[in-house]
């Protein structure tokens, strides 16, 4: 925890040094005594420490100085802290300014030039007013600090981004907070650029983009070797199946995500069915754990790094990251997954961050307590979803296309579901548009039976309707089906044909491409069960048949 803050101000260099001195003196274990020349200076002084979050616990001032008295300084600065404590240091002309302060400023207290003996004038009189401060003024929070509004999209970025590689941060909501919107259009004039993020050693970074973020936060974005015996592309899951498994079984191992560690099912509110954690458990959770188990065996994880390509130079191969970098590896494991399907109809893009959200936004749910929020989509994750957000929302209606839920979600959610009394399923239910200026306010449906459309107020609508695979980085590089999703193992056979430019005398093994040597595991795969335990064994697999495969180059 850092010191709270003693500054003092005075002109006058031999008065400043001996106060300085006599506060260091009593106060050093427990304070951090500031000085400054001038109330110019010390105001600017107190704005750095305002910006990095600085506990002020008393200003010492004094009441002559040219340029800006006293009086005019503590006026400014108790603007910025106003539970400080504030002392005027005066000469016997000045009693009349000290009095009159004590009204117009809630001064604390005078001292009159000299002060000695402190032991009987100057510590009395402050022990009191900083014993006072420290039962009365909270701590401020020392992490980092997210000065945005709800609903703007870059702001949803940054901290989901945060959330989901583990850091922990304040949210400052300067729509409601005006020391926080002064903070922040301190940094950012007319809130052009949002979120501005405050690190407590006082750097800020304006709308950054997720690898300044975490080149800030230090985490790992750059590889520490140019080769890898296994590089693993995609930390969901599969990817961190494949790391643990390659890196405790002696495999140099890199894995690289373009976000963080999890990845889909990072996102999940609750997994229920992963084995060995009879209550469930959270994927930020999962994630955690992996992460760390990953790390611990000896894994190598960059995050917020995108593989942009791949390209096969026998018998290596190669990725080449979003900043140009090119790694090599022996083998490659593709474990990209997937997005969940956009929702093409009118107001969704624009607003998507600004109270709609794809898949479960577990940073968001908590601001939608006592709201009423829309759940799109009939699968487990949306019955998941749905579940989450009734712990918060005051109703949850789920807006089913199909005729029943049975046809798409596990019994037990349905049971779930069933239970709750703020949980309302609308089924052969479509929404057609979108409505809100800023952010959401309304979302407009249609009865398929009937045809007829019907607009509904809602605060939040999360959508789960379906997945797009992330394989463009190996396009015309492995074979892909027409949905994007790459083609594995005895798939690549065709009327006993091995895949086009296929030299081996073997078939491709089980979770291989159609290129020796590169591998895929979970959902990016063509006909992969979409489910966290499979995707994990696929990883470890995976790392099973890289070693049959390196026996061979
Ligand atoms: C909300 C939700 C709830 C779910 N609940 C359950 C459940 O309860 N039980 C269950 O069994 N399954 C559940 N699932 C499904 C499960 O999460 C997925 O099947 C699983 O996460 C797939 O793992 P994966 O590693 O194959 O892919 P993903 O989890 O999709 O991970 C892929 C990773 O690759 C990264 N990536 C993609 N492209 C690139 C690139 N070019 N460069 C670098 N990185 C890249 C992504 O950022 C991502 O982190 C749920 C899914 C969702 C969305």
């Amino acid at each position: 925890m850092a010191k709270p803050i003693i500054l003092t101000v005075d002109d006058e260099p031999q008065v400043l040094n001996a106060v300085e001195r006599d506060l260091r003196r009593h106060y050093r274990g427990d304070y951090r005594i500031v000085k400054a020349t001038s109330g110019v200076e010390a105001l600017d002084a107190v704005r750095e420490l305002k910006r990095r979050n600085a506990p002020v616990a008393l200003f010492l001032a004094d009441q002559r100085m040219p340029v800006m008295s006293g009086t005019e300084f503590l006026t400014e600065a108790r603007k910025l802290y106003p539970e400080a404590r504030k002392v005027l240091l005066t000469a016997y002309a000045d009693t009349e300014a000290a009095i009159d302060s004590i009204n117009s400023i809630g001064l604390d207290f005078y001292l009159m030039k000299p002060w000695d003996p402190p032991e009987q004038v100057l510590y009395p009189a402050l022990d009191d007013l900083l014993s006072d401060w420290q039962a009365t003024v909270p701590l401020p929070y020392e992490g980092i600090r997210v000065a945005g509004t709800l609903w703007s999209p870059s702001c949803h970025r940054a901290k989901d981004f945060l959330a989901r590689n583990r850091i922990p941060y304040q949210w400052l909501d300067i729509e409601k907070d005006a020391e926080a919107a002064e903070l922040a259009a301190a940094a950012s004039p007319k809130r052009h650029r949002l979120p501005v993020v405050f690190f407590p050693d006082g750097d800020v970074l304006v709308e950054p983009d997720n690898l300044s973020l975490a080149n800030k936060c230090g985490l790992q974005t750059q590889a520490a070797e140019p080769f890898y015996d296994v590089i693993i592309v995609g930390a969901g899951p599969a990817g961190l199946g494949a790391a643990v498994y390659g890196a405790s079984e002696g495999l140099r191992t890199l894995m690289i995500d373009k976000e963080a560690t999890g990845g889909q099912a990072g996102t999940s509110s609750r997994i229920e069915n992963y084995l060995g954690f009879p209550k469930g458990l959270s994927g930020a959770d999962l994630a955690r754990r992996a992460t760390a188990q990953a790390q611990r065996l000896g894994a190598e994880i960059l995050t917020a790094q995108e593989v942009t390509g791949v390209r096969v130079e026998d018998p290596y191969r190669f990725v080449t990251l979003s900043d140009g970098t090119e790694l090599a590896c022996r083998a490659l494991v593709l474990a990209t997954g997937v997005t969940v399907r956009k929702l093409d109809v009118p107001g969704v893009h624009a607003l998507t961050g600004a109270g709609i959200y794809y898949g479960a936004a577990l940073t968001e749910a908590a601001y939608y307590r006592g709201e009423q929020v829309f759940v799109v989509g009939g699968a487990n994750s949306a019955g998941q979803g749905a579940m989450f957000f009734s712990r918060y929302a005051s109703k949850v209606t789920m807006l089913v296309r199909g005729s029943s839920l049975e046809r798409s979600m596990s019994q037990y959610l349905i049971d779930q579901i069933e239970a709750m009394e703020n949980i309302e399923v609308r089924v052969l239910t479509e929404v057609v548009e979108a409505i809100g200026e800023d952010r959401l306010e309304a979302v407009t449906i249609v009865d398929k039976d009937t045809g007829l459309p019907e607009t509904l107020p809602a605060a939040a609508m999360f959508l789960f309707i379906g997945a797009v695979p992330h394989s463009g980085l190996v396009a015309g590089v492995v074979e892909r089906n027409n949905a994007g999703f790459v083609v594995t193992g005895s798939d690549l056979t065709h009327n006993g044909h091995r895949p086009k430019n296929w030299k081996l005398k073997r078939d491709p093994y089980f979770l291989e491409t159609s290129v020796p040597g590169i591998f895929a595991a979970g959902d990016i795969r063509h006909g992969s069960v979409r489910r966290v335990a499979s995707a994990v064994g696929q990883g470890a697999i995976a790392i099973s048949l890289i070693h049959q495969y390196l026996k061979t180059v």
